[in-house]
């Protein structure tokens, strides 16, 4: 399997929104995937020709939702395994069962795929701003605008893996009645046994996407505190079977192959190892970037993920453009937000003045497992070059301390 060849299709300096005119003359790529080499699937992949089973919940796949129930601190039955984050979402909110045709309140600011979810689930986007410092929806805002009765649900978005205190969300979803389903595609890591976020009422869902901080390839997590809930989402991943072969809601294929589950059991065997990297980057970073330049919230503190998004001071200009004529690469992930992709232009909103400052300013960094100090050094020394004059200042003056 030429795992290399198949990964590099996914690089996002592909993607339309990268800045940098030409991708290849890029020496530092914004993204470099690293998913469990050959040698270790292999004895996986020896299990699935012993065992004859491919697909449908097979023996691999069983073990991998028992393994990463474990991971986050749940049981087996708490955990749905999906094809990808977005089916997970889209699943998530039709098992909550909102009136269709009905609006649900998400932030703009967000990947795509929160949106095309909502929309694919019958629901119709209604976009709300983010708070600066926390990059997430103002809880007392969305609770407000929760209580009309156009609102089906809420989706709110774990910011580039940044931990949120779940439990404003769940009492947000109380009082108002209202489902809230959590994205967080980047949160694997924060959302760990011993990770910084916890678990609560409300529907998480995780990516498990190449580029994410632990990638099989394609594929995503549903994790409900509820089993039935999780059994009735992985019900609507195997055409609403439920029991028997007569279809108890109306379903999709949204299941995982016994050899996408074998990708993720062997990520699985060499978590520590990857997650140590993705950590010394994140250190790196933490301490090498300009102090005027933003970091996600808690940013380096015990979670890990796989991209770094930094808001650049206000002035600065042009940076993605600059930083490409010094062969780094960069990406907007989140480009100016969904309201301003010709898709979600017509959903109904509220004022987005932050969307579009945080659209504008922020940057998607080089951040990949095999980042070298030096190249980490080469991308912080030259962004703090081309911010203006004022805003050059280190992070920490003299040690690298850590928090
Ligand atoms: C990556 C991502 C998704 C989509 O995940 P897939 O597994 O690729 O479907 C959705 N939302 C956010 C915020 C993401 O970062």
């Amino acid at each position: 399997m030429n795992d290399e060849k198949l990964l590099d299709r996914s690089i996002p300096t592909r993607t339309a929104n990268i800045r940098s005119p030409r991708s290849d003359a890029i020496d530092i790529p914004v993204a470099r995937p690293r998913l469990p080499t050959t040698e270790r699937i292999e004895p996986y992949l020896r299990q699935i020709d012993a065992n004859q089973w491919y697909t449908n919940q097979g023996p691999l796949c069983e073990t991998l939702q028992e393994r990463l129930g474990r991971f986050w601190e749940m049981d087996y039955d708490n955990v749905a395994l999906v094809n990808s984050a977005t089916t997970g979402l889209t699943l998530a909110l039709r098992a909550h069962a909102p009136r269709p045709g009905s609006r649900c309140l998400m932030p703009s600011w967000t990947f795509t795929a929160s949106a095309a979810a909502v929309t694919d689930a019958g629901l119709v986007p209604h976009f709300v701003d983010v708070d600066p410092d926390t990059w997430m929806p103002d809880p007392d805002n969305v609770e407000c605008l929760a209580r009309s009765p156009d609102i089906g649900a809420i989706l709110i978005v774990v910011p580039f893996g940044s931990p949120i205190d779940l439990t404003v969300w769940d009492a947000v979803s109380q009082r108002t009645g209202r489902p809230v389903v959590i994205d967080a595609a980047a949160a694997f890591d924060t959302l760990r046994s011993g990770g910084p976020m916890r678990i609560g009422r409300s529907t998480v869902v995780i990516s498990l996407h190449a580029t994410k901080v632990f990638g099989m390839g394609e594929g995503g997590a549903v994790v409900s505190r509820d089993p039935a809930l999780a059994e009735h989402i992985r019900a609507l991943a195997r055409f609403g079977f439920a029991g028997s072969r007569s279809a108890q809601h109306a379903g999709i294929n949204g299941k995982i192959s016994e050899y996408t589950a074998a990708v993720g059991l062997a990520g699985l065997d060499v978590w520590a190892e990857t997650r140590s990297r993705w950590d010394a980057v994140t250190r790196l970073y933490h301490n090498l970037l300009p102090a005027s330049v933003r970091l996600p919230p808690a940013f380096g503190r015990n979670w890990v993920s796989s991209t770094l998004a930094v808001i650049c001071p206000e002035k600065s200009n042009d940076v993605a453009g600059i930083l490409a004529t010094h062969r780094i690469g960069t990406v907007s992930w989140w480009g100016t937000g969904c309201h301003t992709q010709p898709a979600y232009a017509s959903c109904p909103r509220e004022q987005l003045p932050m969307t579009q400052q945080y659209g504008c300013r922020a940057i998607g960094l080089p951040f990949s497992q095999d980042m070298t100090a030096e190249q980490v050094m080469y991308v912080c020394t030259t962004l703090r070059n081309i911010l203006p004059a004022e805003s050059r200042a280190p992070r920490f003056a003299a040690s690298t301390n850590f928090a």
